[in-house]
């Protein structure tokens, strides 16, 4: 009879820094001028990272997760497009862009009272985090009292609120964090090496910019990325390290699976592989510890078993509802089953 040998867990390695601590945003000035010297992440240790084995790197993503979450729980947020189409940007993946043909409608800016019913659903459906969309390279300034009008109206019915209109000026900041904005979406979408090949309009540079303007202010971050674009692991690496390196790392990191949107440039090519998105959101989760990694766009082209191994990687949070501004989403009740199954619980409020 063959004895049995008790299984030998991976090892993490010591150089991957699991642990790591990230800055609170009244650490700043402090770690920011400590940044420029000294790297929170070099890339090698990120390179590594994606060429672990995939058992390992989920494992060692999993016991980073579990010191700082509580594994069976993700935060639900609802995002609703208050702004639709027409925007000045091109990004290549973008129906939302004037420059591409793709047949959507395009929409002046909802009126407050309707953002706020849409939020009213949302909230009755669970959702802690309400974020609203507008597709713009910025908003106008006649724009800001009935955006900061939106923010205190769903703030004052208990969910956190989160925006995206693009790039901001001080004083829109400064309006959006006197409504009380708590978070701010602005994706760096890729590298910096790769940007160009996604969009033109506007600069890598440009993105940071805006991201420091709010974080300055005293808005939490959320940013992002998107698999799927053409780009190979060394820009996903470089993307994960840009965020994990900035001064304070932003709180909230979606990972997007493209969503291939006929008409723009991106609309045509193969599907990313699974695997290599898993992997992504689990170095995402090892770089960046006590960031929320919100699994995002493409979760409707995504089995259960993808998003049960996306969620064992450290991700966190969900958007929930039929729709992700233009594009579907997984359906509210497929969600409320996958939870059931998996044993997850939505994160509560931390307030
Ligand atoms: S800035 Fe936003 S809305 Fe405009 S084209 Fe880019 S992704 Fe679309």
């Amino acid at each position: 009879m063959l004895a049995k040998k008790r299984p030998v867990p991976p090892k993490i390695k010591k150089d991957a820094r699991p642990m790591t601590v990230q800055p609170s945003a009244s650490d700043l000035t402090a770690s920011s001028e400590k940044n420029l010297a000294a790297p929170r992440w070099r890339r090698e240790e990120v390179v590594r990272l994606f060429e672990l084995p995939f058992n390992d790197l989920l494992f060692q993503a999993q016991t980073v997760h579990r010191e700082n979450f509580d594994p069976n729980e993700v935060q639900v947020s609802t995002l609703l497009s208050i702004k639709t189409g027409g925007c000045a940007e091109n990004c290549g993946y973008c129906n939302q862009s004037a420059h591409f043909d793709t047949g959507l409608d395009a929409s002046k800016m909802m009126e407050v009272e309707r953002v706020l019913a849409e939020a009213r659903q949302a909230k009755e459906a669970g959702a802690t985090r309400y974020c609203m969309g507008g597709a713009w390279r910025s908003p106008k300034d006649r724009d800001m009292p009935m955006l900061a009008a939106m923010v205190t109206g769903v703030r004052e019915m208990g969910m956190e609120t989160c925006m995206t209109l693009g790039m901001l000026s001080d004083s829109q900041v400064a309006t959006l964090k006197e409504a009380g904005l708590d978070y701010y979406n602005h994706n760096v979408d890729t590298s910096e090496a790769y940007y160009d090949k996604v969009v033109t309009t506007r600069t890598y540079q440009d993105r940071l910019d805006t991201i420091e303007r709010v974080r300055e202010a005293g808005i939490h971050v959320c940013s992002g990325g998107i698999i799927g674009l053409g780009e190979d692991e060394g820009d996903r690496a470089d993307m994960l390290m840009t965020l994990a390196n900035l001064p304070v790392p932003p709180e909230s990191v979606p990972i997007n699976m493209l969503i291939r949107v006929k008409g723009t440039p991106l609309g045509e090519g193969d599907n990313v592989d699974s695997i290599e998105f898993i992997k992504t959101i689990a170095v995402a989760r090892i770089l960046m510890p006590t960031s929320m990694v919100r699994l995002s766009a493409g979760r409707q082209a995504m089995s259960d078993e993808m998003q049960a191994l996306c969620f064992m990687a450290g991700a966190n949070s969900i958007f929930l509802g039929d729709k992700l501004l233009t594009t579907d989403n997984a359906s509210v009740s497929h969600d409320e089953a996958l939870f059931a199954k998996l044993g997850l619980r939505p994160m509560p409020l931390a307030r």
